[in-house]
Parts: C-alpha cells; structure tokens; sequence
C-alpha cells in the first residue's frame, strides 16, 4: 500500500473504461460484474410495469405480451426491481460462472 503522498493524482491515473462522451455508457456493459439475476415468475406479474420504472440501469423494457424483459449486459444484480414488485414475481438467483 502506498504512503498517501506517493499514490498518483485521479489526473494521472490510466482512462481504462471510463464513461466520457455523450452516449458512451452503452459501452460500459455493467452486468460484466453482476453476481446474481433477477429471474421472473411470470404466473405472477400483472404487467403494472413498476419494475421498469425504478431499474437505475434502465435495462428493463416491455415485450410484445406487456411482461418486463431484461438486458443482462446491462442488468448489475441490485435487486431493487425484486424490492419495488408488489406481487413479489421477481426473485434473485446466483450466477453460476
Ligand atoms: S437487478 Fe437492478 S439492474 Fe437488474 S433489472 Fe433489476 S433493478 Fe435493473
Ligand atoms: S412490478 Fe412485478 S408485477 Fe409489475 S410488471 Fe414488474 S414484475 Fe410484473
């Protein structure tokens, strides 16, 4: 661990994946680091579509039949889409590699 005063200024740190042109997220593909996924039971869901609402990814969408899809490039395991689903359809599952 470096001394405080030896660590590099944030200016001289390498660029790496950073987000800095308008429109330039979509590259930044945040379900690289997800550990879990939310899995649907859509016998549940009513297609209120208040998941979609609250995902701060914005990676959920509607189908063609009005249920919430997800895109896992996107989708970063926060669960809160399980938290905001009043009729609890939507639960967690671990990712398996
Ligand atoms: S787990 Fe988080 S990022 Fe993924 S769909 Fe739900 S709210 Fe969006
Ligand atoms: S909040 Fe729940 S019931 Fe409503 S669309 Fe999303 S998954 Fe379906």
């Amino acid at each position: 661990m470096p001394k405080q005063d030896a660590a590099p200024k944030w200016q001289d740190l390498a660029l790496g994946c950073a987000t800095l042109e308008p429109g330039s997220s979509k590259y930044q593909k945040t379900g690289d680091w997800r550990s879990s996924r939310p899995v649907w039971n859509f016998d549940q869901c009513v297609k209120c579509g208040v998941c979609t609402v609250f995902c701060p990814e914005g990676c959920l969408s509607i189908d063609a039949k009005g249920y919430p899809q997800v895109d896992l490039d996107y989708c970063k395991g926060c669960a809160i889409c399980v938290t905001e689903c009043w009729t609890g359809c939507i639960s967690m599952e671990e990712e398996k590699d």
